[in-house]
């Protein structure tokens, strides 16, 4: 197949282009290359494009010619700017997916997979989360997401769309050392920056009613996650989905902060002492996926477990950072 991927210079979007390649598709990406970087995908034709611009509507119409499905990924993804500049997420977001929808509808290509979040359900407790939990975000970029998910619903009532919207769980590892996370805006990253620094890591509360104390969160290896796309672009494709359907795209199981700080431990041989600071403000205690659907519906799980993600999140940051130790 011929599939367009936005954002495919991104740390998630590299690694779906990576896999696409693999098995023979031919690629074509849009980025900005603000966030992405064209280094980690050198074999793929990059088109530079900010997607909210009016003038990527022609643009990605051009782009989309000969073109079977596309994987949108390009956004912006950081929680804390969006409560600074909720605006310009809603114009970042929300614009570049109805620009890309009208390309879509104008060159008539029909197959999407949009990269959403677990942050549309807002604050969760207790049991596993199945795809028919309430959404009800709690940032402007977790609305931003579910905003996505609403325009494809409508879109998919007025004209011929098939996709799938995948709501992330944690993502972190690499799927090769050079494909690694290089944003320090999540969990795993955190504690290496903390490690360079030569400084404890820190975990956000330790009075969650949870087994250890401290949050329990659903990490994804981010080759699973990108699996998780190929299996919805041919669900997609083949016309297996009608309409727009949500996925959740984790592993089912929970790991509090704890046990990460400890397998990060493990995987860098270094003796890690944390400081247990306040809570962060908007953190729920525990936030796990039910991944039955994916399972049953796109014949996906995961296969990697903690411990390789957290062995290969550390290689890939020896090599990024150009550090090497433990
Ligand atoms: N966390 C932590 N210390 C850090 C970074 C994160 O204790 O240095 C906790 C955070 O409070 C949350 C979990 O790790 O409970 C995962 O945070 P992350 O920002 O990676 O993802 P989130 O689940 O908030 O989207």
């Amino acid at each position: 197949m011929r599939i367009l991927v936005t954002g495919g210079a991104g740390y998630i979007g590299g690694h779906v282009v990576l896999q696409l390649q693999q098995r023979g598709d031919d690629v074509v990406v849009v980025d900005d290359l603000v966030t992405g970087d064209s280094a980690r995908i050198p074999d793929v034709p990059v088109l530079r494009a900010d997607l909210s611009e009016p003038s990527a509507v022609p643009m990605l119409t051009d782009a989309l010619a000969g073109v079977d499905a596309v994987v949108h990924f390009a956004a912006r993804k950081r929680v804390d700017e969006s409560v600074l500049r909720p605006a310009w997420y809603y114009q970042q977001n929300v614009g570049g997916m109805a620009n890309l929808l009208l390309a879509m509808e104008a060159a008539r290509v029909s197959a999407l997979v949009f990269s959403s979040s677990a942050a549309v359900y807002g604050s969760t407790e207790g049991d596993s989360i199945p795809e028919s939990s309430p959404t009800s975000p709690i940032s402007p970029y977790g609305r931003t997401k579910l905003i996505g998910e609403q325009m494809l619903d409508e879109v998919a009532a007025s004209r011929p769309l098939r996709a799938a919207s995948l709501r992330y769980f944690n993502v972190a590892g690499a799927g090769s050392p050079r494909l690694g996370d290089t944003a320090v805006l999540n969990l795993v990253p955190m504690v290496f920056e903390k490690l360079d620094a030569g400084e404890e890591p820190v975990i956000f509360g330790a009075d969650y009613p949870t087994p250890d104390g401290t949050c329990v969160r659903d990490y994804i290896h981010v080759a699973d996650l990108a699996s998780a796309h190929l299996a919805a672009l041919d669900a997609v494709a083949s016309g297996a989905i009608s309409g727009n359907r949500p996925f959740n795209i984790g592993t089912g199981r929970g790991s509090s902060v704890r046990e990460m700080i400890s397998a990060i431990a493990a995987a860098s041989g270094l003796d890690l002492v944390p400081r247990v600071a306040e809570r962060r403000p908007g953190d729920a205690a525990i936030v796990v996926a039910d991944p039955s659907r994916a399972r049953s519906e796109l014949g996906w799980e995961a296969r990697h477990d903690l411990r390789d993600i957290v062995e290969s999140a550390w290689a890939s940051h020896q090599l990024l950072s150009g550090s090497p130790r433990g």
